[in-house]
């Protein structure tokens, strides 16, 4: 692996989108909602390429049962577990709308349910959600089907369910594994908890198994972030995501009950970053691209190797890109050249549902502008290249004249070695990848029109 120093990551610490989507949720707006989301599902259902792509499907499950203080999800602090068989009996409701519009059996061959804490859901409350979703869709065996994990919600018998239930993936939050971190987040979930339910799941035989870390909580240093690597090392799980603390608290309310102090400055966030890039590595792990790491027989690294990645609102993902239907409060869809977004507030969302409609309340038409710079994007996120010619072909333009001022941009990081631009196209190297959101930055319209807004978290 490329060694990536301290020096360069001070000077690239800005922020930046993680193009999840392009644009980015921030662009959606109020014009567009539930009559336009409809025609979308309705050209799908009518368009032969549209049926004849599988679909994708997003659930968010907003409750947890105690609060973490770092958190920025949409979700809701609740011990009343009822309050999810009211839940699931909305997502039916939303579930019957959408095939009225679309149809019923169509093929899915990727479901990912996220919150929240999905397994604040029971037992029986997952087997209804997954046998909802089975008799409205058509779930393609072979597909990718995962759940975020909260080791506290679960022991091995509940990983066993998941398993009965098709999913084959699972993302264990674990953030980090020091007791006094996880005092300072409020979030206690000893080691030996996490190491078990690992086993458990390899045992059951998930096919991936993926941790979540955080660096830059309160209470971590280099020394403390070092012994969870090393524990994570020994964890081996196939993938691990490691994303940078914002600490937004104007933004996010559970935030100011972090102490502030005890936030690591930036020259620490970065050291642990640092070692976090050489740990991973030393451990036999490849970078797939933001934030991701993967041990090279994983799914997601062969698909580096073969330029077969894609890029979703769940991340890095090796379906080839398709349409996404989001359910439940605040989850975010896309359909045709749409993007669409439900009501955030529950309330919102139960109202818009009581009275028969799709909740979603906002989105976006995407421009053919659009089209060709997401092309561009997911191209330089997902294969780290783009070819001048194949996109001049799918989108009729000349390249160089089109992006003139982009190429132009881009010189600077090519003599910083972050690109090479070559005769036929862009080439992002070994060294860009760690920053190749800031590649792709240069080609988002709406950030560089806007370039005081500094809402992102950092590119790496
Ligand atoms: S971090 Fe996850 S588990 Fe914690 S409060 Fe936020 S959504 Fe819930």
């Amino acid at each position: 692996m490329t060694i990536v120093t301290p020096e360069l990551l001070t000077r690239y610490d800005i922020s930046g989108p993680r193009y999840t989507s392009y644009p980015t949720a921030d662009r959606f707006v109020d014009a567009f909602g539930e009559q336009d989301y409809v025609l979308a599902l309705q050209q799908r259902r009518q368009s032969p390429v549209g049926k004849a792509m599988p679909l994708s499907i997003y659930v968010h499950i907003p409750f947890c049962e105690s609060l973490c203080y770092y958190c920025a999800c949409n979700k809701i602090i609740t011990k009343h577990h009822d309050r999810a068989d009211v839940y699931l009996r909305y997502l039916s409701r939303e579930i019957d709308l959408h095939t009225a519009h679309c149809g019923v059996g169509q093929t899915v061959s990727q479901v990912h349910l996220g919150g929240g804490t999905p397994t604040f859901l029971s037992d029986e409350g997952l087997r209804d959600l997954m046998g909802m979703l089975r008799s409205q869709f058509t779930l393609v065996p072979g597909g990718e089907y995962s759940i975020e994990v909260d080791p506290r919600t679960v022991d091995a018998d509940r990983l066993a369910v998941l398993a009965e239930l098709g999913f084959n993936r699972l993302s264990f939050g674990v953030q980090d594994f020091d007791p006094e971190v996880q005092k300072a987040v409020h979030r206690i979930q000893p080691a030996e908890q996490v190491f078990a339910l690992v086993e458990a799941a390899r045992r059951i035989g998930f096919e991936s198994i993926n941790v979540d870390l955080i660096y830059g909580l309160p209470k971590q240093t280099p020394e403390s972030f070092d012994r969870t690597l090393a524990q994570v090392a020994q964890l081996r799980p196939d993938r691990i995501a490691l994303y940078g603390y914002a600490h937004l608290p104007e933004r996010f309310k559970p935030q100011r009950r972090i102490v502030v102090v005890d936030l690591p400055g930036a020259a620490n966030k970065v050291a642990m970053l640092a070692r976090a890039l050489a740990a991973f590595d030393a451990a036999g792990y490849d970078y797939i691209g933001m934030d991701h790491f993967a041990l090279p027989d994983d799914a997601l690294a062969v698909a580096k190797r073969q330029g077969r990645l894609h890029r979703n609102f769940q991340g890095y993902s090796t379906q080839p890109d398709c349409d996404l239907i989001g359910l439940g409060v605040s989850a975010i869809g896309k359909i045709g050249a749409t993007y669409s977004q439900n009501a955030k507030s529950l309330e919102d969302y139960q109202d818009l549902l009581d009275q028969g409609h799709l909740p979603v309340v906002r989105g976006l038409a995407v421009s053919r502008d659009d089209l060709l710079r997401r092309a561009v994007i997911m191209a330089l996120m997902c294969q780290g290249e783009v070819l001048y010619e194949s996109i001049e072909l799918s989108h009729l333009i000349n390249f160089r004249e089109y992006f003139a001022s982009e190429l132009q941009a881009l010189r600077g990081m090519q003599e910083q070695g972050l690109v090479r631009l070559t005769d036929t196209g862009i080439e992002v190297t070994s060294m860009g990848w760690f920053f190749v959101r800031g590649v792709a930055m240069v080609f988002d319209k709406y950030l560089q029109a806007d370039r005081t807004r500094a809402r992102f978290s950092k590119i790496i």
